[in-house]
């Protein structure tokens, strides 16, 4: 009970080591190779589907580009990936398959909601 007191008087005028995530995100310290939120070139995305057979968690979908995006290009790609991050566990292997790598998983922590559809990246 002692230690447990000085422990106390010692922590009172310290510095939180936690923070009011997420309004404050300084001070979090993501380490280096820290995975978060992808981003995804989309041009240079070629549809080929290995990011979406390849994900464990099978959170990454294949939508139909519109015909605007489809009169954009100059390939034959018909389908491009969409990520739904609240499944995701942030493995990176959508990252290390895409062979024109387009995918890239920032540092960036997806800001907490019960709204799912915040959560998507296309
Ligand atoms: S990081 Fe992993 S779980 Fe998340 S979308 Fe990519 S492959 Fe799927
Ligand atoms: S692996 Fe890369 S190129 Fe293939 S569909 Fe996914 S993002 Fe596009």
């Amino acid at each position: 009970m002692k230690l447990v007191f000085i422990e106390l008087l010692k922590n009172l005028f310290n510095k939180p080591v936690t923070v009011n995530f997420p309004y404050e995100t300084e001070g979090l310290n993501r380490p280096e190779r820290y995975r978060g939120i992808h981003v995804v070139d989309q041009e240079k995305c070629i549809g080929c589907r290995r990011c979406a057979r390849e994900c464990p968690v099978e959170v990454i979908e294949m939508v139909p580009l519109t015909p605007e995006e489809k009169a954009k290009r100059k390939d034959k790609k018909k389908f491009k990936p969409v990520f739904h991050l609240a499944g995701c566990i942030f493995c990176g292997v959508c990252e290390d398959v895409c062979p024109v790598n387009c995918i890239n998983l920032t540092n960036n922590i997806p800001n907490p909601t019960e709204n799912t559809s915040e959560l998507v990246v296309a």
